[in-house]
């Protein structure tokens, strides 16, 4: 009876061709298609972890371990799906690293909900034990972390090695190699005031080129920019650059001359263009009063302009992008001038050298030697496109890991240590909680459990037996940092491996999978227009084979 009505009311209110899933129904297939989401990107967590390959509708290959990147990729349309898309960019933007574990831990939490519901277990009491038991976790998880400081270089190594060594970028040595170059960067743009230690990750540039192995990937202390120099005629290098930055055209507006002259004879017509010429002339004699040798110009540059640069032994840049002016005034000291009038040389910025190499047969602009430089560039190389899109996303990693351990401060254990250990600590208070919170309580431990499982398959131990052994381990004296030593095949002390992660990339991957999982599991009436799917797994929502639960 209750559905007919129901069914009557959708008739009524929702335009032909809607659909609409109620209640538990919505509740089910919704969380089966979380945990698919959640189970794709399984299989590539941690060192052992495998990669994905992605093709888009174009043909273009993507190769990667990235999790974030993989979904981003996999175009989903599922509005569910969608949510935990957003749990990895959410992830990618806060920390730069920890995706994969934000997005399975959101899984198992919907898994495990889902389980609960089977039980008869209401969503609200589900709720409200998850959210208990995120902020505990956020708690127990700040009292095993431990203390790191910008000066500590060989625990930021360490921390670099670990983010970076789940991703299949070559040797061990060139995986050190690299994060010693993003150390070096991090620390370069690194600003401290007072005890506190801020960096802003936009000033590392990340420039790439294929067409040269991952160890040609070098550390430029200044600004790497894709463009070249504007005229043939002008200087290719320049030493103790004194430069300009310049946001204004070095052109006449064509509409404002035409509108005051009405040219009627041939001399007239001389006359105009002198006139013109005089005035590109007046704007380059403007430029070179300032003793500025080099200049990098955000619009664009008359060739006759070019011309009097080029003469006066000026080397311009044009076109050059915002946010590259942005980096090339923090690397040198410049100040950005927007009216020619304002140009002294105290706006100069300076540089050891400018020079503008050929690269995979493209000019780029390097600027270099600068003193102290507030921006920096690493210059990504791979052999092929999608190796050094793989470089690149691996060292954003690196750079997101390293920014957020110095910031914050604190560190953890990794390969699953931390997760068993706030799991543990979760199912004791999950008893002194009692009730239906309870089992929901100790449905998120378990939920945790999923990384160092998943750790442990990916190098073949059996994830139930090791996950035995760890929880035993963990309630004895100085286990907390016992995690999966993958290489080894068995259990050991993360910390005395060196496996180990910032806290912030925990304390972010709990928040966002918490929150993505009790939004989901809010969600009781799922409407949707003529046209979406809102029905589960299908055409341009998952690849075949993904759906359903384990
Ligand atoms: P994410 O996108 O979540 O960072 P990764 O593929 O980078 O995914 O895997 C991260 C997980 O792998 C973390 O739990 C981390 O502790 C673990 N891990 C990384 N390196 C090691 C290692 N050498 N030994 C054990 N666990 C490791
Ligand atoms: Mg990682």
């Amino acid at each position: 009876m209750a559905e007919n009505q129901l069914g009557g009311q959708q008739y009524l209110v929702l335009p032909e061709g809607a659909s609409r899933l109620l209640g538990k129904e919505a509740q089910r297939t919704n969380i089966a298609v979380g945990y698919a989401v959640a189970s794709i990107v399984k299989t590539t967590l941690g060192p052992k972890g495998m990669d994905k390959m992605l093709v888009s509708e174009l043909g273009d290959i993507t190769i990667t371990n990235d999790g974030a990147t993989i979904l981003e990729e996999m175009n989903v349309e599922h509005p569910i799906a969608k949510i935990l898309v957003e749990v990895a960019k959410t992830q990618d933007k806060e920390v730069g690293d920890g995706t994969t574990s934000a997005v399975i831990i959101s899984g198992d939490l919907l898994k495990n909900a889902g389980n609960l519901l089977d039980q008869g277990i209401p969503p609200a009491a589900i709720i409200k034990g998850y959210e208990m038991a995120h902020e505990k976790s956020v708690e127990i998880l700040k009292g095993v972390a431990s203390d790191v400081s910008i000066d500590d270089e060989k625990k930021l190594a360490e921390i670099a090695m670990i983010s970076v060594g789940s991703k299949n970028i070559g040797s061990e040595t060139t995986k050190r190699a690299l994060t010693k170059l993003v150390i070096q960067a991090v620390k370069q743009v690194s600003m401290r005031e007072g005890g506190k230690v801020t960096i802003d990750r936009d000033f590392i540039k990340l420039e790439k080129k294929e067409g040269a192995s991952i160890e040609d990937t070098q550390f430029i202390n200044g600004v790497l920019i894709d463009k070249e120099v504007a005229h043939s005629g002008m200087p290719k290098s320049t030493k103790n650059a004194a430069i300009a930055l310049l946001d204004v055209a070095l052109e006449i507006e064509k509409t404002e001359v035409d509108a005051k002259i009405e040219i009627t004879s041939p001399e007239q017509m001389q006359a105009f263009l002198n006139q013109e010429e005089k005035m590109l002339k007046d704007m380059v004699g403007k430029i070179t009063a300032s003793k500025a040798n080099v200049i990098f110009v955000q619009k664009g540059i008359d060739d006759v302009a070019q011309h009097y640069l080029a003469k006066a032994g000026v080397m311009a840049i044009r076109r050059v992008k915002k946010s590259d002016m942005e980096k090339l005034a923090k690397a040198t000291g410049a100040r950005l001038v927007t009216s020619l009038e304002d140009l002294t040389p105290k706006d100069l910025g300076f540089a050891g050298q400018v020079e503008e190499r050929k690269i995979a047969g493209e000019q780029m602009i390097f600027v270099e030697k600068c003193k102290d430089p507030k921006s920096v560039t690493i210059f990504v190389r791979g052999g092929t496109k999608q190796t050094a899109d793989e470089v690149e996303r691996a060292l954003t990693d690196v750079i997101g890991s390293l920014v957020s351990v110095i910031e914050e401060g604190k560190y953890v254990s990794g390969g699953g240590s931390t997760e068993v250990e706030i799991a543990m600590k979760l199912r004791d208070m999950a008893t002194d909680v009692g009730g239906r919170e309870q089992l929901a309580i100790q449905a998120f431990a378990d939920a945790l459990e999923v990384i160092p499982k998943a750790l442990a398959d990916s190098s073949g131990m059996d994830p139930i037996d090791t996950l035995v052994q760890l929880r035993s381990k963990h309630k004895s004296k100085d286990g907390k940092s016992f995690g999966i030593d993958v290489y080894g095949n068995r259990i050991a002390d993360m910390e005395k491996l060196g496996v180990i992660e910032p806290m912030k990339v925990k304390s972010q991957a709990l928040s966002s999978a918490t929150e993505a999982s009790v939004s989901i599991l809010r969600i009781d009436d799922m409407i949707s227009s003529k046209g979406s799917r809102p029905s589960g797994p299908g055409p341009g929502g998952m690849p075949p084979g993904m759906g359903g639960m384990e």
